[in-house]
């Protein structure tokens, strides 16, 4: 060990002496006594052994001041929440990996509302008695779709387990081979099958199934026909599927139940906000479904919800299976969907209070008047390293939704104006517009990384802008 090695050792302050400074009670103040000791500590004891290794380490360095510089960064850091509001400029507008669909704030401000304190979650308040979670939402549910009855489950692929648990244990249900989907992750409706307990069998070929193919596999195990909305993709060319009208007559004269798994079904007609059509809960049940599952979070717009509709005895089978009990929603799930649902009974303004329908549904000279606002403000951030362009572009529903439709929208694209080493460049650019306090999700395409502005309101314009003074380059 060198004198200056030693020296610096034995001057490393303590513990004690850094807590008694007003650097350290500010810290105390903002993060609390513990975390702040623990990284002190840490902080020292990384400062030992950098001076062991004999690495670079001066006086600086183990100044007072400077070791509860680095301890704030450190706190800020680890402290900060790992999940937090990102700006979705990815294109995509139901996007799984962000979230899916924003809450209107009359859906934040039930969930906030009946989170704070004491609700009636499962307490009649006319009788005064233990009451029932789900009726907060069922009937008002079952009237808007028109169905008999409803119950509420965690996700749509809860939905799915459970129909099948409750109404086909180790008995056979029907499904196209053209409709054995994976969502993304794990779903695959061969794996949710078997783990429901329930028997595939599958029936016609990828592109063309028909009806001889369903009454063939119809046998005394048969307890269900199934339909699976083929939600991300769309099988073109020579195709043949079996009508839903068609599959329900069939089931119906075998005294089997239809059930069809819609993915993002809706409760409206997306025709009047000017979108693709998508078919509706409604549609499915008056095409002869017995049962129609969907979710929460994708087209109808609220929070991450399964929502089974259809037969009352078959809902009753279904609210009796134990599994129920696993999946049940919490209070925040049903404070915000009965919002929704409220907001569903109004169709007319569904297009302005429903975020997920107000972004699908923005036309494409709005979003050019957000282009143009923000394009100056992020070509001064950006300096002369990098050239700004407006280009048209279309954005993806997402979630499965309408797959093959695309929308007519308006995007920034960043190019470095270097002409070697682009693709380091773009990804550079995409870690610095992730970095943000806010971070930034767009995406590289083409030697330029896409802002689609479809999802960025007027109303988050100053929230975007205002944060561009920190985005570094490196
Ligand atoms: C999205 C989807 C699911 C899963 O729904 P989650 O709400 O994500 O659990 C199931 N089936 C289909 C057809 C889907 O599109």
């Amino acid at each position: 060990m060198t004198d200056s090695t030693s020296s610096l050792l034995s001057s490393i302050p303590s513990v004690d002496k850094l807590l008694r400074t007003a650097d350290a009670e500010t810290l105390i103040n903002a993060f609390g006594r513990q975390p702040v000791i623990n990284a002190v500590r840490d902080d020292l004891a990384a400062l030992r052994q950098a001076l062991a290794k004999k690495e670079d380490v001066d006086a600086n360095d183990i100044a007072g001041p400077n070791i509860l510089a680095r301890v704030a960064a450190r706190l800020e850091t680890d402290l900060s929440p790992s999940l937090k509001p990102v700006f979705n400029l990815t294109g995509t507008v139901l996007h799984t990996n962000l979230g899916r669909a924003p809450l209107p704030e009359e859906a934040i401000d039930a969930i906030a509302a009946v989170s704070r304190g004491a609700c009636n979650l499962e307490y009649n308040l006319a009788t005064g008695k233990r009451g029932d979670r789900d009726v907060h939402l069922e009937d008002k549910l079952a009237q808007l779709i028109g169905a008999e009855a409803v119950t509420i489950v965690n996700n749509n692929a809860a939905a799915v387990l459970l129909m099948l648990n409750a109404l086909a244990l180790r008995k056979e249900v029907i499904v196209s081979r053209g409709e054995l989907i994976e969502i993304g992750g794990a779903f695959r409706i061969p794996d949710i099958m078997s783990r429901a307990g329930a028997k595939l069998r599958e029936v016609g070929t990828t592109n063309r199934t028909h009806p001889k193919d369903f009454e063939e596999a119809i046998s005394a195990k048969t307890v269900m026909v199934m339909k699976i909305h083929t939600s991300n993709y769309e099988v073109q060319g020579f195709t043949a599927a079996v009508s839903d009208q068609d599959l329900a007559a069939l089931a119906h004269n075998n005294d089997l139940p239809f059930v069809i798994d819609l993915g993002s079904g809706t409760m409206t007609d997306l025709r009047r906000f000017g979108l693709p059509h998508e078919p509706t809960a409604q549609e499915a049940l008056a095409s002869g479904a017995d049962l129609v599952s969907f979710s929460g979070d994708k087209l109808l717009g609220g929070p991450q919800a399964g929502i089974i509709a259809g037969r009352a005895d078959l809902i009753a089978k279904i609210k009796k299976n134990p599994m129920k009990r696993a999946m049940r929603c919490d209070k925040m799930t049903i404070a915000a969907l009965e919002t929704i649902l409220r907001l569903y009974a109004d169709p007319d303004r569904l297009a302005e209070r429903i975020p997920t329908l107000r972004l699908l549904a923005r036309k494409q000279d709005d979003i050019q008047a957000t282009a143009a606002r923000i394009s100056s403000p992020l070509d001064t951030a950006l300096g002369d390293q990098h050239t700004i362009y407006q280009e048209q572009c279309q954005s993806q529903i997402g979630s499965g939704s309408l797959p093959a439709e695309r929308l007519d929208s308006i995007a920034l694209v960043i190019r470095p104006t270097a002409t070697k080493g682009v693709g380091t460049a773009l990804k550079r650019l995409a870690t610095a517009f992730r970095s943000l306090p806010m971070p930034v999700i767009g995406r590289i395409q083409d030697d330029g990384f896409w802002l689609d502005l479809r999802c960025l309101e007027a109303e988050n314009e100053d929230a975007f802008t205002s944060q561009l003074t920190e985005l570094k380059i490196k």
